[in-house]
């Protein structure tokens, strides 16, 4: 555990706060004072080049402390995975139910997705059951995708990045991040999509752009759209 000597706290008008540490860092690389809220992993850096003193990248976070606060604002309200709590997944919303006596581990019903087993391991039980059906889903598309170009791949992860959504190796492996299941399944297929055309194309590049509008059905601007207005809210969820 490491102490913060500074953080910001947000209240959330159901009584509940999240504190969003700082952490400072100075860096050779760092030509000014910069801070980055880093909203998916709820931390802010401060990163401030070797010369200037510590003192004076905390004056400066000071003066811009209602801007920092203002982009804190954009943390979406925190959902548990709990008894009752609801969620959303391949665009079906679900209440979890805890049925501490049943023999089935995890299972979904009509709009309910059911847990056995002790309360304690129930969040996590339900992430993995979610995580397990991602698995199937990526899984089921990518070969739906790969099928269009003519494409082997290598081995599908389910990963909990903050970073990206997904990524493709030179290897053909291809990882996704199992929160796109909260997303709409438009975005996810383009995610699919994407890392399916690195299969052909391991870039960006003009070629690259046009297999994913070759394959995929949607609008990738779109789909882009909505991660960079929405992204966040997939990791309110835990
Ligand atoms: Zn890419």
């Amino acid at each position: 555990m490491k102490a913060y000597e500074y953080s910001f706290v947000i209240k959330r008008p159901d009584g509940t706060s999240d504190v969003i540490p700082v952490e400072f860092e100075r860096s050779i690389r760092s030509k000014s004072i910069r801070i980055t809220p880093q909203l998916a992993k709820k931390v802010i850096k401060v990163t401030y080049p070797v010369y200037v003193l510590h003192s004076r990248a905390v004056d400066f976070l000071e003066k811009q402390k209602n801007w920092v606060a203002k982009q804190l604002e954009k943390v979406p309200e925190k959902i548990t995975i709990a008894d009752g709590s609801k969620i959303t997944f391949l665009e079906h919303e679900y209440k979890i139910s805890h049925i501490p006596n049943a023999r089935r581990g995890v299972w979904i019903e009509d709009d309910y997705i059911f847990v056995s087993g002790d309360i304690e391991f129930l969040n996590r039980r339900v992430k993995d059951f979610l995580k397990s059906e991602m698995k199937k889903y990526f899984t089921a598309k990518t070969h739906f995708y790969a099928k269009k170009i003519g494409k082997k791949f290598g081995n599908i992860t389910v990963k909990d990045t903050t970073s990206r959504w997904g990524s493709c190796a030179s290897n053909g492996n291809i990882a996704y991040s199992w929160r796109l299941g909260f997303a709409p399944i438009f975005v996810i297929d383009y995610i699919v999509a994407h890392e399916v055309s690195h299969l052909e194309e391991l870039n960006h590049s003009y070629k690259f752009w046009r297999i994913v509008k070759d394959i995929y059905e949607g609008d990738a601007n779109e789909a882009q759209k909505w991660l960079s207005r929405h992204g966040l809210s997939l990791y309110s969820i835990d």
